[in-house]
């Protein structure tokens, strides 16, 4: 008989392996909270808008990175248009400085030694790194979990020519990194391209995705990518339950020392059985909410008290009546006074996506524009928003305010442009999504995480699985998809069937 495998959560995860486990002859059903698929993957409509809210870039675009095949096995890869940058990202400073981070290595570099000479020696070991890298290919295709004696021989020793780039670069935070460079904006650049604490393994990496241009941005933004793998999971007979929100994972006794997960309670005091059940959804209520701490290691207790995590954040969007097609897509520049974003956050320079790359997203002649700013500061946006939408909301248009004005300065006549204000707050991102926090990301791949894994498994319950961002430090969607395939590999292994893809 087919076992039944109940997913908590419609994100990429969940999906990813509600797909391959229906590949693999399990019955299994989703339930989610919002009324749609993709959880933090996702875009949103307003006034003729399509507001993007998630992909810059995707690892895996083009088939030259190994994470390809992997996506080609749920979606029809051909059928996406990718869009890559010649520049991935560019800063500038309040003098009108600019370090323009080109996708082309060798284009990098150039611009690297010309705007910062002094740091001549730091540069070319950045770009030392990111060439050797390119042909570097992230063991993917079986599941850490199911690797015999062998596997682990051939992992190691497929590692050898690496070692010593992947062992330099991942003992050393962007922020440490950077701080070494003598020219301020490179600093800046190279603590703000993604995520200061994140290791600066990470940050070549990216460089090398973008050099070999399989980063790529979709076409039609994140909700339509994320309705390709509901439409996939549907096709292979998956079933979603959307506006259902599980409170509660199921257990009884399995032996005198250890329970097993037998279904799910969602809030209506509606329940599914399940012969597994896997949690896609946010990590901290999955363990301390919907389970009893009797669950908890004192490995989970640390991560949860020591680790550090992606802040949520704010993001303001604006539709606006006119082109930008000389300005670059994605750009950092510093404000001539800061912008209070919250009373434990100010920011002295903001981050524009100039969408005028996706045609898809507005109507010809106008254009998407999104700020994110990150702040930690949850607790004061959920609370405003619960105890005081009238401050919330005029919050909200202080912050859009602010931004029109300093794009006014910039670009000119702005303001009487604008017919679209879209402004998200850490509240909205838990509303919709449930993350710890306001998350975007989960935890931070920091150089102390180093090449350590979280297991997917709890040690007192059997029967019962974690997968997505909240097991894969550094988040995203590629080891989104990748947990739920690998799950499935486990599962599949434990019940002595092979793994198959179809
Ligand atoms: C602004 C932004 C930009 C990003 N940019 C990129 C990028 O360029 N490239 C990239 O690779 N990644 C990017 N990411 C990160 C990426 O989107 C996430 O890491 C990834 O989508 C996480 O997928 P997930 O399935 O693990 O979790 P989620 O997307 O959080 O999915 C969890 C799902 O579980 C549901 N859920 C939660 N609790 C419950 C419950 N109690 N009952 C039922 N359902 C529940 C949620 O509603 C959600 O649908 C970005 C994220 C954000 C927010």
């Amino acid at each position: 008989m087919r076992k039944k495998v109940m997913i908590i959560g419609a994100g990429i995860a969940g999906l990813s392996a509600g797909c391959y486990l229906q590949m693999n002859g399990y019955d299994t059903e989703i339930v989610e909270l919002h009324n749609q698929p993709g959880g933090l993957c996702t875009s949103w409509k307003r006034k003729g808008y399509t507001i993007d809210g998630c992909i810059h870039w995707l690892m895996g675009s083009s088939p030259s990175d190994e994470f390809y095949s992997l996506w080609n096995e749920l979606i029809d890869m051909k059928s996406i248009q990718f869009i890559n940058h010649d520049v991935s990202m560019q800063f500038e400073d309040r003098t009108g400085n600019v370090i323009r981070f080109f996708s082309d290595v060798d284009r990098l570099e150039k611009e690297l030694l010309e705007k910062a000479k002094q740091d001549k020696k730091m540069i070319l070991s950045m770009t030392k790194a990111i060439r050797k890298l390119r042909t570097f290919k992230l063991p993917v295709s079986k599941a850490p979990e199911t690797y015999t004696f062998l596997d682990f021989i051939r992992f190691f020793w497929d590692l050898i020519p690496y070692y010593g780039e992947l062992n330099k670069w991942i003992r050393i935070s962007a922020s440490e990194y950077a701080n070494n460079f003598q020219t301020p904006l490179l600093r800046k650049a190279i603590r703000g391209m993604f995520w200061p604490d994140m290791n600066m393994l990470f940050i070549i990496l990216m460089m090398v995705w973008f050099d070999k241009k399989t980063a790529g941005y979709p076409i039609g933004g994140s909700l339509a990518f994320s309705r390709l793998f509901e439409k996939r999971y549907l096709e292979l007979g998956g079933k979603i339950h959307y506006k259902s929100k599980v409170i509660k994972i199921i257990t009884e006794k399995f032996t005198t020392i250890k329970d097993k997960a037998t279904g799910i309670l969602l809030d209506n005091e509606q329940s599914y059985s399940g012969d597994i059940i896997i949690s896609a959804a946010d990590g901290h209520y999955t363990l301390f909410e919907m389970l009893s701490e009797i669950y908890h290691t004192d490995q989970i207790k640390n991560y949860y008290s020591t680790y550090p995590m992606f802040s949520s954040y704010i993001q303001v969007s604006l539709g606006i009546q006119r082109t930008f097609d000389q300005e670059p897509h994605m750009a950092s520049m510093a404000l001539n006074s800061p912008i209070v974003i919250d009373p434990m956050t100010s920011v002295e320079d903001i981050s524009l996506r100039i969408f005028n790359f996706d045609p898809t997203l507005a109507d010809k002649g106008s254009t998407l524009i999104t700020l994110m700013f990150t702040t930690y500061n949850h607790d004061y946006w959920n609370q405003l928003r619960q105890q005081d939408p009238d401050t919330y909301k005029k919050e909200k248009d202080r912050i859009a305010n602010d931004i029109i004005d300093v794009l006014d300065k910039r670009y000119g006549n702005i303001r009487s442009q604008v017919e679209m204000i879209d402004v998200s707050t850490p509240a909205t991102v838990i509303r919709y999504t449930n993350n710890y926090k306001g998350s975007y990301e989960g935890w931070v791949w920091t150089p102390q995480i180093g090449f350590k894994t979280m297991s997917k498994e709890l040690p007192r319950l059997k029967n019962f699985y974690m997968i997505g961002q909240w097991v894969e430090p550094g988040g995203g969607l590629p080891p989104a998809l990748l947990s739920g395939r690998n799950v499935c590999q486990l599962i599949c292994m434990q019940d002595h069937k092979p793994f198959v893809v179809r």
